[in-house]
């Protein structure tokens, strides 16, 4: 290591380069802390051309590296094992390119999601893909996750909106998948990426799809005695063929938290149930749709229902809704937020179960989900420090994913498999699908060097390097 730190620190600079404990101590996990492994250094490359020349290094000492964006990853992606490199890509946030005629931008890896969409506004466009992590996390970990967010009801997740990326392959050679004139090559390698979890390749260059800020826009807020009141409205407005932007539920414990918290937003506190809506669009038809779903919120004895009527109001309303996983962070020293799916009729059976698991793990839970989509995200709060605890977040995370899949769903929405769930991968997927996937990543990363043992199962040798607080097997 000490020759190729010397190596990477001529490439880079000797700053930007770290390799003292508490340098690497921010490195070890990601946002899902349940998942820990120092890595050996952490290279933080200022240009494309560094970082080019880093991974020809890396590759040279057959050194394992995974890329790294904000860190705000819930699936254990963003770590390395021992003995191998973060290659940490915050630097590189430029926004290249922005080609207002072609609703189209080329953005460095780096670039914060909130920020680019800002940045193009005064051409009268955003980007769409809205994480409520957006303020921090990356274009680069958004491709990598096929990040959503509460507007994916309808403008879709990060793949509708990535039309190409320059690639960076694990022997330092350099690829352009996709173009920003036409969204696919014949093999669609730019989908392939997408979603791949950082072990395909380096996403170098970013080619983004923008579409217009909408002329109008309406934000609905309808509060229930319970969340199966919610998911229930929820059903009625889709099943109506009504096309909102955004369904989005939260449960009493996070309202609480929110309205605890600076994020208030005037939710209230008796409601066993919030749900936001969105409408946008053309103005008369946003008007219509908006008349339309809030005879719907009315439907089912709500507590209460309110239109946001000043802009201001209605970015309270989502200051709440985006606040929320940080507020939630008050009700215990440790959280681990789930992303499973199911069908959005089983969302109502899916809480239930929930709230059963809950009860006999003795750990609180919080919810606040993406309900148009059927993605569910239980909040743990939990004390690492307590290996009881930490064995039984694992144990009840494993019971809810298990229940996604027997009610017809999947392991992951939005936060990607990770270290998180690779073990439940052959519950969802046959051997031979499988196989075949991890043929398809050996193709790009043939000696699995780079984001080693995410996505698919571990390889032995692999597991036991990535430390996890409750040491809890699936
Ligand atoms: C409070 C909170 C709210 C969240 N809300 C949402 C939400 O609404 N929707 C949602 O989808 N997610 C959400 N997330 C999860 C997370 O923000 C997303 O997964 C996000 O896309 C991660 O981006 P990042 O820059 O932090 O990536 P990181 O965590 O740094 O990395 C994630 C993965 O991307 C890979 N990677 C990073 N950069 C590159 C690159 N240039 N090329 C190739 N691979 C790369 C890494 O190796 C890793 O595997 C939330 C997280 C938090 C903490």
């Amino acid at each position: 290591m000490s020759a190729l730190a010397a190596e990477l620190r001529r490439i880079v600079g000797t700053a930007a380069v770290r390799d003292d404990p508490a340098g690497l101590l921010a490195y070890e996990s990601d946002a899902l802390t349940l998942f820990r492994c120092k890595p050996a250094a952490v290279v933080l490359p200022g240009t494309r051309d560094q970082l080019i020349e880093v991974v020809a290094a890396l590759h040279r000492h057959d050194v394992p590296f995974t890329a790294r964006g904000a860190g705000t990853g819930l699936s254990g992606g963003a770590l390395v094992p021992e003995g191998g490199v973060i290659l940490g890509l915050a630097r590189l946030n430029r926004i290249l390119e922005v080609r207002p005629e072609d609703a189209c931008a080329v953005v460095e890896p780096g670039v914060v999601n909130a920020e680019l969409s800002r940045a193009v506004e005064r051409w009268g466009l955003r980007y769409a893909p809205d994480p409520a992590s957006q303020n921090v996390c990356t274009v680069g970990g958004n491709l990598a996750e096929n990040a959503g967010g509460p507007h994916c009801f309808r403008h879709g997740m990060t793949a509708q909106h990535v039309l190409s990326a320059e690639v960076l392959l694990a022997d330092g050679s350099v690829e352009t998948w996709g173009t920003t004139l036409a969204a696919e090559d014949d093999l669609d390698l730019r989908g392939f990426l997408v979603g791949s979890e950082g072990s395909v390749g380096v996403a170098l260059r970013i080619g983004v799809r923008l579409i217009p800020l909408p002329e109008c826009v309406v934000t609905l807020f309808g509060a229930y005695d319970s969340v199966q009141d919610a998911c229930a409205t929820v059903s009625d407005i889709v099943a109506a063929g009504l096309t909102p932007v955004a369904l989005e539920v939260m449960d009493q414990k996070a309202v609480a938290a929110v309205e605890a918290s600076l994020y208030r937003a005037g939710y209230p506190l008796e409601a066993g149930a919030v749900l936001l809506v969105e409408v946008e669009g053309p103005a008369q038809k946003t008007r219509d749709d908006a008349d339309e779903i809030e005879a719907f919120l009315r439907r089912r004895r709500p507590l209460r229902v309110e239109r946001a009527a000043t802009p201001e109001q209605r970015l309270a309303l989502w200051k709440g809704r985006k606040g929320a996983g940080g507020a939630l962070g008050r009700l215990g020293p440790d959280s681990y937020v789930m992303d499973g799916v199911v069908p959005r009729s089983r969302l109502a059976q899916v809480m239930d179960y929930v709230d059963q698991v809950e009860a006999e793990s003795g750990l609180p839970v919080a919810n606040l989900f993406h309900a148009g989509d059927g993605n569910i995200h239980p909040h743990f709060s939990y004390d690492a420090r307590d290996p009881q605890q930490a064995r039984a977040v694992e144990e009840a995370g494993a019971r809810i994913l298990r229940r996604c899949l027997q009610l017809g769903g999947s392991l992951t929405g939005e936060h990607g498999i990770g270290l998180e769930k690779q073990a439940f991968l052959g519950e969802q997927f046959g051997a031979a699908d499988i196989a075949l996937m991890e043929r398809l990543r050996r193709a790009f990363n043939p000696r699995d060097r780079l984001n080693p043992g995410k996505g698919l199962p571990l390889g032995r040798g692999c597991a036991e390097s990535f430390h996890r607080h409750g040491g809890y097997r699936a």
